[in-house]
C-alpha cells in the first residue's frame, strides 16, 4: 500500500481511490476535503495517467502551489510541474492567450484589474454626459459583472426586456448602452476584465467544436475545490470541459458557501446529483482540524440554516478550551484586547506569531486591530487591503511595460501619457479619445499619426505628443531584444519616473522609490524562478501573474513570521491554532445589508461557520458596546450568532449582561514598562510546540514578564483625582464637564457631559481623562 493512503481515513481513502466518473465530496470544514483532491491526484498519477491530463481548480493560486509541492512530495517535481493547476482565472488566461486569435483578440491581450475597469466606465459616464450620482461607477460595474457571470453578452441584454426594465426602474435607462460601450472599448484595447477571462472562455468552448474537443481531450480528470462557490460562468465552463469523459471530481461544504454577493451559487453544489445521475457521492464527517468544542458549537450554529444538505461533522480531538467571548467598551478597546491576549498567549505558550490569526466582517475593521499590534510590536500581515501591485507608482510603471506588450491597452496610455508631466493636458486627451473613437483607432496610433489627422491641437502641444510617441517606440524596439528586468529597468531610467519622486524628497516619496526598487527586484526574482521550472520568464507572463494575483497570491517573500488579519471570505480553506473573530455585533455581522431575507441572513451564519472553523485549538469572539462607524460613534449590540452557540461551548470572559464595571479588560497603558519590542528570534516549530503542549511540559515565560493579568491586577488602573465639576478632555469625545461619580477602585466611573456626544457614564479607569 502507498504510503500516503496510510493517512488518510476510511472514507477519505475510497474517495481517492475512485477513478472514473463523476464524484462528489461534500463534507463539513476540516474534514480534509483539501487533503483527499491532493491525493487523488497523486494517486491518479501513481496509477498512470498523464500529469498533462489532469486538471484542478483552487480558490487561490498560493492554494495550488501549495498542492502541488505536496504532489510532487509523492509522485516527484519533474512530473507534478506538468500539471494544470490553479484558479480559474490564471488557468484560463493561459488557455485563452493561446486561442485569443479566434475571439478577434491578440495573444498578448491586457488583463484589465477592477482599478481599470472602474476608470473605464468612469470615462464612459463622462463621455456620455450621464449624472455621476444616478451611475456610480462601482455599481454599474458590479452589474456588468453579474450579467457576465451569468452569460448575458449585450445583444442577450438588449432582448431581454426584463432586465432593461429592472434598470429603467432603478432609474438607470443607460445601463445598457454604457455596458455596450464598454465591452466595445475593451474589445478595441485588446483587453479582457476578470470577469470576460471566464465569459470569454465560454464563449470559445461554444462557438469553436474543434477547440472544446481539444480541451475535453486533454483534460481527462478535472477536479475542482471549494465547489460551493463556483458561479454560472465557472459552472459552465466545466461542465462543458468534463462533458466527454465524465471524470469530474467536485468537492465543497454547502454550509462554507459565501459568495453569493460575486455571483457564486450554492445551487451548483445541490444540483449536481441532478447534472450527473450516475454520480458517486462521498461524505466526510471526520474533523480533524479543531478541538471538540469548536466543531460542536460550529455546528450549533449552522443547524440553523435550512437551506443545507444533511450531513454530520464531528471529532475524536480532545474538548479542549471553551470558546472565550469577549465584550469590550469600544472598538479601540477591542483591538488592545486582541493584541494584548495574542501577546499573552505568545508568552505563556512560547508561540510565534504565525499561528495566531483575526478575521473581521470587513476591510476598515482592520485599522483598531492593526494600531493595538503595532504598538506591541508584534508583526502582522495584512491580507486584502491596497495589493504591492495596486500602489500607484507600481501601476504607473506596469502601465509603460503594458503597453510596450500592447500599445492599444487605452487605461494604461491615459495612466502614463502625463506621467511624469509633460504639458499633455486633460484636454488634449478628450481629443485623442473622441478621434479614436470616431476612427476606430488606438489612441496610441492617434498619436503615431497625428501629423496626418487635424485635431486641432497646438503645435507645441503636438511636439510634446511626438516625444512622447518617440519613447514609447524607441522602447518597444529595445523591449524585443531585453528580458523582463532589463526592460522595466530601462522604463524606469529612461521616463524619468524616479528622478520626478526624488525631486519630492517627501518620506513618502522615499518610500515609493524604494517599492519601485522592490518591483524590480521582484521582477528578477520571477526570472530565476521561472527560468528554474523551465516556465516562460517573459514580460507578458510577468503581467499576466500580476494582474491574476489574488490577494494572498501578491505577499511577498517575507519569511517573517507574523499574526495573519483579513476578511473572513479570506479565510476559506485556511486553518490557525489561535482565531479572533472581532466585530460580533447586530449590523456588523450579521452585515446591516444582508439581514433582509432569509437567505441573505443564512449566507452571513454560514460565514460565521468559516469564521469559527478556522480554529484549531483557541477561539476567541470579540465585540464592542461601541464603535465607530462611517466617521460616527454608534452603539452597538451583540450579534444573534454569539446567542446562537449552545451555552456549553462558551467561556463568558466578561459576563454576558453588560455591567462595564466588572469589565476585566486590560488596559495597554500599563505595560509600557514591559521590556519593549520583545520578539521570537526564531519561528517556534509548530509541531514541537504541539507535542511540548500534549506533555503540558512547564512553559518558561521571561521572569519579567510572567502571568501578564498579574501585573494587571496590581497596576493602578484608575485616576481617582478627578471631582464632580471638572472640566476634563477625553481623547475620542473631547471636553466635557464632570456631573456624577459613583462605585469605587477599579469600578469608579464618571457621568460626563460632552460637547460632542451628550452625556457618556464612562470607567475611570478606562477612559484616561485629562483634568484642563
Ligand atoms: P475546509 O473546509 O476548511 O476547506 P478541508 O475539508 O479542506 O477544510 P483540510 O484542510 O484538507 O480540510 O484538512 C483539515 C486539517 O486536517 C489539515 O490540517 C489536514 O492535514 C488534517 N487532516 C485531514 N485528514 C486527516 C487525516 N486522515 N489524518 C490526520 N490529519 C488529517
Ligand atoms: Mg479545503
Amino acid at each position: 500500500m502507498n504510503s500516503y493512503l496510510n493517512s488518510l481515513n476510511e472514507a477519505q481513502k475510497q474517495a481517492v481511490l475512485q477513478k472514473d466518473g463523476p464524484m462528489i465530496i461534500i463534507a463539513g470544514a476540516g474534514s480534509g476535503k483539501t487533503r483527499v483532491l491532493t491525493y487523488r491526484i497523486a494517486h491518479l498519477m501513481k496509477q498512470g495517467v498523464d500529469s498533462f491530463n489532469i486538471l484542478s481548480l483552487t480558490f487561490t493560486n498560493k492554494a495550488a502551489k501549495e498542492m502541488k509541492a505536496r504532489i510532487a512530495g509523492v509522485v516527484g517535481n519533474s512530473e507534478a510541474k506538468n500539471l494544470w493547476m490553479g484558479t480559474f482565472h490564471s488557468v484560463f488566461a493561459r488557455i485563452l492567450r493561446s486561442e485569443a486569435d479566434k475571439l478577434g483578440f491578440p495573444s498578448n491581450f491586457t488583463i484589465y484589474d477592477s482599478q481599470d475597469s472602474v476608470r473605464l466606465i468612469t470615462a464612459i459616464i463622462k463621455e456620455k454626459n450621464l449624472n455621476k450620482e444616478q451611475y456610480k461607477p462601482k455599481q454599474i460595474l458590479n452589474r456588468i459583472s453579474s450579467f457576465k457571470n451569468s452569460l448575458i453578452t449585450v445583444r442577450a441584454y438588449f432582448n431581454n426586456s426584463d432586465l432593461q426594465e429592472a434598470d429603467l426602474h432603478a432609474s438607470r435607462p443607460e445601463v445598457g448602452n454604457i455596458y455596450k460601450e464598454y465591452v466595445d472599448r475593451c474589445f478595441k484595447a485588446g483587453a479582457m476584465d476578470f470577469d470576460d477571462l471566464l465569459l470569454r472562455t465560454n464563449e470559445l468552448l461554444a462557438r469553436f467544436p474543434e477547440t472544446l474537443a481539444k480541451y475535453q481531450d486533454r483534460f481527462r480528470y478535472i477536479m475542482v475545490d471549494e465547489y460551493q462557490d463556483t458561479n454560472h460562468s465557472q459552472y459552465l465552463i466545466v461542465k462543458a470541459l468534463a462533458d466527454k469523459f465524465g471524470n469530474i471530481c467536485v468537492v465543497g461544504d454547502d454550509s462554507q458557501s459565501i459568495y453569493s454577493f460575486r455571483g457564486a451559487n450554492i445551487q451548483n453544489i445541490l444540483n449536481f446529483q441532478k447534472d450527473y445521475p450516475d454520480v458517486k457521492t462521498f461524505k466526510l464527517e471526520q474533523n480533524y482540524r479543531s478541538t471538540s468544542n469548536i466543531v460542536n458549537a460550529a455546528n450549533s450554529v449552522i443547524a440553523r440554516n435550512k437551506t443545507k444538505l444533511d450531513k454530520e461533522v464531528w471529532t475524536s480531538n480532545d474538548a479542549g478550551d471553551s470558546i472565550n467571548v469577549m465584550r469590550t467598551i469600544s472598538d479601540g478597546e477591542e483591538g488592545r484586547f486582541v493584541a494584548q491576549s495574542i501577546w499573552e498567549n505568545q508568552m505563556n505558550h512560547q508561540l510565534s506569531s504565525d499561528n495566531f490569526c483575526v478575521l473581521y466582517r470587513t476591510n476598515s475593521q482592520s485599522r483598531a486591530i492593526e494600531d493595538a499590534l503595532r504598538k506591541k510590536n508584534i508583526d502582522y500581515k495584512i491580507y486584502g487591503g491596497i495589493s504591492f501591485y495596486q500602489r500607484k507608482e507600481i501601476k504607473d510603471i506596469l502601465s509603460y511595460l503594458r503597453i510596450l506588450i500592447n500599445p492599444n491597452d487605452e487605461e494604461a496610455l491615459k495612466r502614463i501619457i502625463n506621467y511624469p508631466a509633460r504639458g499633455i493636458g486633460a484636454t488634449t486627451i478628450d481629443k485623442l479619445t473622441i478621434a479614436a473613437n470616431h476612427y476606430k483607432k488606438s489612441i496610441f496610433d492617434i498619436i503615431k499619426y497625428i501629423d496626418k489627422i487635424d485635431l486641432k491641437i497646438n503645435s507645441g502641444t503636438k511636439n510634446k505628443l511626438q516625444n512622447f510617441m518617440n519613447m514609447m517606440l524607441r522602447l518597444q524596439i529595445e523591449a524585443k531584444t531585453k528580458n523582463a528586468f532589463e526592460i522595466a529597468e530601462t522604463v524606469v531610467k529612461q521616463t524619468l519616473l524616479i528622478k520626478d519622486l526624488e525631486k519630492d524628497g517627501t518620506p513618502e516619496a522615499v518610500s515609493k522609490v524604494e517599492n519601485v526598487q522592490e518591483l524590480l527586484n521582484g521582477i528578477k526574482d520571477f526570472i530565476t524562478d521561472k527560468i528554474e521550472e523551465g516556465e516562460d520568464a517573459s514580460l507578458t507572463t510577468f503581467l499576466e501573474d500580476v494582474a491574476l494575483a489574488t490577494d494572498f497570491d501578491s505577499e511577498k517573500n517575507d519569511d517573517k513570521p507574523s499574526v495573519s488579519l483579513m476578511t473572513i471570505h479570506q479565510s476559506k480553506g485556511l486553518e490557525y491554532m489561535y482565531v479572533y473573530v472581532v466585530g460580533l455585533e447586530e449590523n456588523l455581522f450579521p452585515s446591516a445589508m444582508s439581514m433582509n431575507t432569509r437567505s441573505e441572513l443564512e449566507e452571513e451564519r454560514r460565514l460565521f461557520y468559516v469564521a469559527l472553523t478556522r480554529a484549531e485549538k483557541v477561539a476567541y469572539l470579540t465585540y464592542a458596546q461601541t464603535r465607530y462607524r462611517w466617521g460616527k460613534l454608534v452603539d452597538a449590540e451583540p450579534s444573534r450568532f454569539l446567542e446562537e452557540i449552545d451555552d456549553q461551548y462558551l467561556h463568558y470572559i466578561t459576563p454576558k449582561v453588560p455591567e462595564p464595571s466588572i469589565n476585566r479588560f486590560v488596559d495597554k497603558s500599563i505595560f509600557d514598562d514591559a521590556p519593549k519590542g520583545i520578539r521570537f528570534q526564531k519561528p517556534i516549530q509548530r509541531k514541537k510546540m504541539e507535542r511540548d503542549l500534549a506533555k503540558k511540559k512547564e512553559i518558561i515565560v521571561p521572569k519579567n514578564l510572567k502571568k501578564v493579568s498579574q501585573v494587571a491586577a496590581k497596576a493602578n488602573l484608575f485616576d481617582g483625582n478627578i471631582s464632580v465639576g471638572n472640566i476634563v478632555e477625553h481623547n475620542r469625545f473631547g471636553s466635557g464637564e464632570v456631573i456624577a461619580l459613583e462605585g469605587n477602585g477599579p469600578n469608579k466611573k464618571a457621568e460626563i457631559k460632552f460637547g460632542t456626544v451628550g452625556k457618556k457614564k464612562l470607567l475611570l479607569q478606562f477612559a484616561k481623562l485629562r483634568v484642563i
